[in-house]
């Protein structure tokens, strides 16, 4: 930078800094900031998270391309940017949230119990868990879906599930179908942990959400295929304490605003867009 330059940028910033004393009332103890920092209203819990500089977020730590935790240590994926763009609203660096593991069927309890601060975890809004919960989003619509052996040719659709050995997961809505559907439940904690029943025979299918089951497919290449159509509704919110309507109509503002500004389709295309198509999401519900 030259002098001249250095001179007029150092101009610049004083005369922005006595704008913003003028505007502050206070002057002369501000310290200029590159980002102005958001202001949010005393007592509310975006004020609350901002003051305290660091948020907990829950999300999945064994999902590829939603939430897993590789060999960098921190979970990465689609959820996982989600909850980054909401931290960064919030004035919180990447570096300053503490991520905390939220299997299906914790989530509630974590949040109710104040573990998290808000969850991205691959979670269906749904009447039960609003009963506890509250949910910004929708943000994405996933469909229940199949996943078996490569060289599994009997089963095509849920109709071939009844009655036959299949694994979920404990606390999710997709155990609850399997049940409601006729199939056989085994259940367990987490989808990864239904792979070694499906190798072994002891299931002839895992059932959750297409995006996991895709996701599931692609790390272990040529082992698994995700059968039939989705055959549910799946939209994924952002649970939070229930009735925080100020923190919930925040985050669905945030997403609005990704949605529009190209934030929410980058996460999508450097995490779950890598194996699955984009699509546009789903218009957020203001209940
Ligand atoms: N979206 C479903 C649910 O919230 C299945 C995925 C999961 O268990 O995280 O229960």
């Amino acid at each position: 930078m030259t002098r001249m330059r250095m001179a007029l940028v150092a101009a610049a910033a004083v005369s922005a800094l006595a704008l913003a004393g003028c505007a502050g009332g206070g002057g002369a103890t501000e310290e200029p900031t590159a980002e102005p920092a958001p202001t949010f209203e005393a007592g509310t819990t975006m004020a609350k998270l901002q003051e305290a500089g660091t948020v907990t977020v829950g999300t999945k730590f064994d999902q590829p391309l939603f939430g897993l935790v590789g060999p960098s240590g921190v979970p990465e994926g689609f959820d996982v940017e989600i909850a980054k763009i909401i931290a960064s609203e919030l004035g919180i660096a990447e570096d300053d949230i503490k991520w905390v593991e939220t299997v299906s069927a914790n989530r509630e309890p974590f949040i109710e119990n104040g573990q998290v601060d808000y969850v991205v975890a691959t979670y269906t809004i749904n009447d039960k868990r609003k009963e506890v919960v509250s949910f910004a989003g929708p943000y994405y619509m996933a469909g229940q879906s199949i996943l078996v052996l490569a060289d599994n040719d009997d089963i095509k659709s849920e109709d071939d599930l009844v009655g036959q050995p299949v694994c979920s997961v404990t606390g999710s809505t997709p155990a609850a179908n399997l049940k409601t559907l006729g199939a056989e439940v085994l259940e367990t904690d987490t989808y990864t942990n239904c792979l070694e029943p499906l190798r072994s025979g002891q299931v002839v299918a895992v059932s959750t959400d297409n995006v996991i089951l895709a996701g599931l497919a692609a790390q272990n290449e040529g082992e698994f295929k995700v059968v039939g159509e989705p055959f549910t509704e799946e939209p994924y919110g952002i649970g939070l304490k229930k009735d925080d309507t100020e923190f919930r109509n925040w985050i669905n503002d945030v997403l609005e605003a990704a949605y529009e500004d190209g934030r929410y389709e980058e996460a999508w295309n450097s995490t779950a867009g890598t194996v699955l198509p984009y699509v546009e999401p789903p218009a957020v519900d203001r209940y």
